[in-house]
């Protein structure tokens, strides 16, 4: 007659409702015990049925095990047998003047005193079969009367992410035996206080009514309470990092004054469009100050973010100290390496490159003139990162194209002084325009600059998507502007031929050669070229010693050649809707109009709504959003390399009102119990430092 007391970390295969031999169905889907069975969420959910006769409910379920959906029966309790087994188990006979059914309860054995012989009832549940008897496991009940005979059952039937050994009817048998005991042990983490203020409901309600909802608002008021939660605790991260960072470090306060700044823009070779004044002087502002700067620079491709990382550079090197720039790539370090040494040409700024593939005596070389502060600045790729880089006085570190970077490197890069509460000012730039939604999550720790304007007489990109049939044509067009002396790049898939039917850059050269692009010549460059072959390229392709360059994605970010005016990009289906527009950006940087060619076959509805969305606009921002969109905010840039964890319940764009709502509660709870340290925040803290500390690099904080 005695049960085991229930804990949420109960293996399933202890659990009621949940048959011997199918824990290692359940273990496969993740779900190990209780707790896991509980955040096991539905997908969606079915409307239930309406009250049937016990006959006619028998009939319906035939010789089925189970249906799927939700049955009402109004009948007389027959008989009881009071809980017995070590799953407390209740078992009660409903019959109506149809026929009989059996309700069966697991773990509520005082359930038994609610059901008395004669009662009239009207029971709900899941109808099922079971030894060859219609049964109802765990159904609801209530007293019957006249009413309920008309009433019809308002029940969603939740339907749970499943397998082909576990259907979402079992998993839903498991969690409607065990949810009402798995809701008591639910801990809530948030104070009964704020609760009341936000109007959301306990944990435990949250639980039991995402699973068994009387209504859809039962399942709005559950899912508010649970995506507000995630969202709640990850700007509660992201502020307390923000806190550490403003509160316990600091940064050297650079001087500011007009002499400095009119010296800093006479180094630049054009005059700076607005948007690049407002965000020099964002940043100016940042920089004089002890708190150590975090800003975002966005701007679409071709912006000019460069000269505006430069500007803050030659803030450091301006007060004697070091800047450090670290770019994805090694073609792109050495770029900025090139335009950044050509616009200094004439000063005394000692700056190097350092990559991977620096010669370890060069290398040496460069550890030294960081260490005693013979370099100013430094720019590189990953390599910065290494253990021996050590700086004499490192003030600002650019990070370009942050998404390919994640936090933790970050951090890092950041902390390369000898005091460890001394850190650089970070300036992260990137040409993918991050959603408001992201920026205020995985990014949501930085300072917002956007440039939102283009130098000077850039026309847009023209972009045409065309089917694999029309390509003849569209070489024929890149022939004659290569006639004219511009150049072009075309982009494929793969280095390497394979069985994929991918266009590799080999195959892809020799057919251009022996075509349409007889007579040009035409290089192929990717990754796994080596540093010293990709530079030769490179600066053969500047030099218009190359007309057409096939190649990879490596072209991808930053490379900037003004007379590249059209970029065709073979099976375009098969990148993705930011990387698409990234390359576009390749072209249009000088005078001419620049023109990009997707060409493409797509197979799915997908693959053409993507291509389509890159066609149509020319605007970053939208394209980020529309790749949210399609892809969804786990898939997207950074969300990944992030390691945040994804959103079980909070879903983005669509829960932004909640989102910053969590986030001005988080500014002013950090801002009053800035470390949680609070007793009635323990479980809080506790929580989320399990959730977010390591992604968020809370770690020294904590
Ligand atoms: P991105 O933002 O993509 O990194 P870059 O910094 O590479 O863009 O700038 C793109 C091109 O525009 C470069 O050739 C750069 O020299 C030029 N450029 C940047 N700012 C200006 C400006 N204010 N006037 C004219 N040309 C500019
Ligand atoms: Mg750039």
């Amino acid at each position: 007659m005695s049960t085991t007391p229930l804990e949420l970390t109960t293996l399933v295969d202890d659990l009621p409702g949940i048959g011997a031999g199918q824990g290692d169905a359940f273990r496969q889907l993740g779900i190990r015990c209780l707790a896991d069975l509980i955040l096991h969420l539905p997908s969606r959910y079915e409307r239930s049925q309406q009250h049937a006769c016990i006959a006619d409910l028998d009939a319906l379920v035939g010789d089925n095990t189970e249906t799927p959906d939700l049955a009402a029966v109004v009948g007389e309790i027959a008989s009881v047998r009071p809980g017995f087994g070590r799953k407390g188990k209740v078992e009660a006979i409903l019959e109506d003047d149809s026929g009989q059914l059996q309700m069966v309860f697991f773990n509520q054995p005082w359930i038994s005193k609610r059901l008395q012989p004669g009662r009239r009832i009207r029971a709900s549940g899941r109808p099922g079969r079971f030894s060859g008897r219609l049964q109802l496991v765990n159904p609801r009940f209530e007293p019957a009367n006249e009413e309920s005979l008309e009433e019809t059952t308002d029940r969603l039937l939740p339907v749970y992410p499943a397998s082909e050994s576990l259907p979402s009817s079992r998993i839903r048998q498991a969690i409607e035996a065990n949810i009402i005991d798995a809701a008591k042990l639910l801990e809530d983490h948030l104070p009964d206080s704020y609760r009341d203020q936000r109007e959301l409901l306990t944990l435990a309600e949250a639980y039991r009514m995402i699973h068994q909802p009387d209504g859809s608002e039962d399942v709005q008021r559950a899912r508010h309470r649970l995506a507000f939660d995630e969202l709640l605790l990850l700007q509660l991260g992201v502020m307390m990092k923000r806190h550490h960072r403003r509160d316990t470090l600091s940064a050297p306060a650079l001087p500011f004054d007009e002499e400095r700044h009119r010296r800093i823009l006479a180094r630049f070779p054009f005059s700076l469009t607005m948007a690049q004044q407002r965000v020099v002087s964002e940043i100016g502002q940042d920089l004089t100050l002890e708190i150590p700067m975090n800003r975002l620079l966005q701007g679409d491709v071709g912006s000019g973010k460069t000269v505006v990382a430069l500007y803050a550079m030659l803030m450091a090197i301006a007060d004697g100290r070091q800047a450090a720039m670290m770019a994805p790539t090694e073609i792109l370090a050495e770029q900025h390496h090139s335009a950044i040494r050509d616009m200094l040409a004439d000063s005394r700024v000692r700056i190097e490159v350092l990559t991977a593939s620096c010669s370890t005596a060069h290398r040496r070389k460069i550890e030294a003139g960081l260490a005693d502060g013979e370099i100013d600045i430094i720019i590189g790729t990953h390599a910065l990162l290494s253990e021996s880089i050590q700086f004499q006085d490192l003030a600002v570190v650019v990070i370009d194209e942050q998404h390919r970077f994640g936090v933790q490197q970050r951090a890092l890069l950041r902390s390369r002084r000898d005091d460890e509460h001394q850190v650089p000012h970070q300036l992260v730039m990137t040409a993918t325009p991050i959603p408001r939604t992201l920026s205020l999550t995985i990014f949501g720790d930085l300072e917002v600059s956007v440039i939102d304007e283009r130098p000077p007489g850039r026309s847009p990109v023209i972009t045409r998507f065309v089917r694999g049939e029309e390509s003849r044509r569209v070489y024929q067009h890149l022939h004659d502007r290569v006639r004219d002396g511009q150049q072009g790049f075309v982009v494929v898939p793969v280095i390497d031929a394979s069985d994929h039917g991918l266009t590799d850059v080999h195959t892809h050269r020799d057919r251009l050669l022996a075509s349409t692009l007889e007579g040009c010549s035409v290089e192929v460059m990717h990754g796994r070229l080596d540093a010293a072959a990709r530079d030769d390229v490179m600066n053969r392709f500047r030099n218009r010693e190359i007309d057409v360059l096939v190649s990879t994605t490596v072209i991808e970010v930053g490379i900037d050649i003004p007379n590249a005016t059209t970029i065709i990009i073979e099976q375009a289906d098969r990148f993705g809707l930011a990387q698409l527009h990234q390359l576009r950006g390749r072209v249009g940087r000088g005078d001419y109009q620049g023109l990009c060619v997707l060409i493409s076959d797509p197979v799915t509805e997908d693959g053409l709504a993507r291509l389509e969305a890159v066609a149509e606009t020319e605007d970053g921002f939208r394209i980020a959003e529309k790749d949210l969109e399609l892809r969804g905010p786990g898939e997207l840039f950074g969300a990944r390399q992030s390691g945040l964890a994804p959103f079980r319940v909070a879903r983005l764009p669509d829960d932004l009102q909640w989102l910053l709502l969590a986030r001005q509660d988080a500014a002013a709870w950090i801002e009053a119990d800035p470390w949680l340290s609070e007793p009635r925040h323990a479980l809080l803290r506790k929580r989320l430092l399990k959730a977010h500390g390591s992604a968020l690099g809370l770690g020294d904080v904590a």
